[in-house]
Order: structure tokens, then sequence, then C-alpha cells
């Protein structure tokens, strides 16, 4: 059976994974968080006191180390070495430590075998930084999902409220250029639109109508997606 692949990139706080879910839900495929996978990580070297710059210590900890992905009711869980971690993920140290190991190869190496075989066996909506470049060039349907820098903030900040997290708007803000600065300028992987990657802007637009947008790509290129 035809498996189809759908990559989703762009920068922080776009979006994303909202209507990532909202489409694979649609359609009946999974979806895959790849960002978490990188934050599973980055949690890993904050609780051992392992700093983005020691390399070398990140070097001798990453074979040894277990990340992988489960679906309960369908939702994704994160494992690190078995321990479900996601209720610790979703904190703006953890997104900023995993944008700093993010560049190094041998972590992207370990997690692209990782996202490549999820893809392999099962139809998915991938998004991350450099799914439609890297982990999936083949993909069936490629978007590249931005949204206004002020835009982006103001939602980050309606999530974290919600989850009882006090922030400024001003940092987050500060936090989501600089996260966009780092993934765009590394030169492994590097955040960018690919060459055939349908642009979505999604400041003006809601969850819902991103996701009906890239639903109709994709049964547009799917005659037998639901
Ligand atoms: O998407 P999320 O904010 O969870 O990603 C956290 C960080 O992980 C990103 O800022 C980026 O540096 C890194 N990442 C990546 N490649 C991906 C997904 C995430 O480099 N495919």
């Amino acid at each position: 059976m035809k498996v189809y692949n759908v990559a989703i990139d762009g920068p922080a706080g776009a979006g994303k994974s909202t209507v990532a879910k909202m489409a694979a839900a649609a359609l009946g495929f999974i979806y895959v968080d790849t960002g978490a996978m990188y934050r599973a990580l980055a949690l890993y070297f904050i609780r051992h006191g392992i700093k983005a710059e020691e390399t070398a210590r990140i070097g001798e900890a990453l074979p040894t180390l277990d990340v992988s992905i489960e679906y309960r009711d369908g939702e994704q869980v994160v494992l690190l070495d078995r321990e479900n971690v996601n209720a610790f993920i979703r904190t703006q140290e953890v997104g900023q430590m995993a944008s700093l190991i993010s560049p190094l190869p041998a972590v992207r190496k370990k997690l692209l075998f990782l996202q490549r075989g999820l893809a392999e066996r099962t139809s998915v909506i991938m998004d991350g930084r450099d799914i439609g470049t890297m982990v999936l060039p083949d993909a069936d349907v490629k978007i590249y999902l931005t949204a206004d820098a002020q835009v982006r903030a103001g939602r980050r900040l309606k999530e974290l409220e919600a989850k009882g997290e006090s922030c400024e708007r001003e940092e987050i803000l500060r936090e989501i250029v600089a996260r966009d600065e780092q993934d765009m300028s590394r030169e492994v992987s590097p955040l960018r639109k690919a060459q055939d990657a349908v642009v979505v802007d999604a400041s003006n637009l809601t969850a819902q109508e991103v996701a009906d947008r890239i639903v109709s790509l994709v049964r547009e290129r799917c005659e037998k997606c639901r």
C-alpha cells in the first residue's frame, strides 16, 4: 500500500503542531512532531548538567541514549530511556537548549534515522525545520508555514498562560527571534523553504483554515485519502 508523506516546516510558534494534528486527524495519518525529539535530548542534557558547547560529552552520551516515539490514544508520546517525557519538554528552557544542540551533526544523525523509519512505514504529517529539505525530500506535499513574529509571540504567550506559566510577551518575542536566527543561520540542516514547498502565511488565518488548506493540498495529490 502506498504511504503518503507530508512535510511541514517553519519557524517557532507558527502553529505547525496545531494544524498538523488537525490535518492528520482529518486524513487518518499519523502526526510526527520532530521538535519533541530534539527537546527530549535537550532535556537529558539539562538534567545531566551538560552544556550545549560540551560537544565531547554530548557525543559520548548520545549512543547510550534511547529516544523513541509511541502513540497512545492518538497522541505522540516521546520516550527518553523509556520514560514518558511529554510533560517536561514544553518549556522555553528546553526549547532553547534544543535549538542549541540541534546543529550538532551527531544529534541530527541519531534523530534522522528514527524520523525516516516512521515515515517509511506509515502515512505521516511530520513537522520540524528540515523535513522537506533533508528528512523527507521526496514528500508528496511540502508546506512552509510561517507567521509574523509578533503574532507567533502572542500565540506562545497564550499557550504558556493556559498552562499556568507566567511570561513576559517581550521576552517570548526575543526568544522566538533568537531561535529563528539560530535555526536559519546554522550550517547543518538550516530552516529554509524547500524549493517545491507551498508557503502558507498563517498571520491572518485560523488554525482550522490552515489545516483545511493542507488537507485539500494532500487530497489533490492523494485520491484515496479520506
Ligand atoms: O518545533 P520545536 O520548537 O519543538 O523545536 C525545538 C527546536 O528543535 C527548534 O528550535 C530547532 O532548533 C530544533 N529542530 C530542528 N529540526 C527539526 C525540528 C526541531 O532542528 N526537524
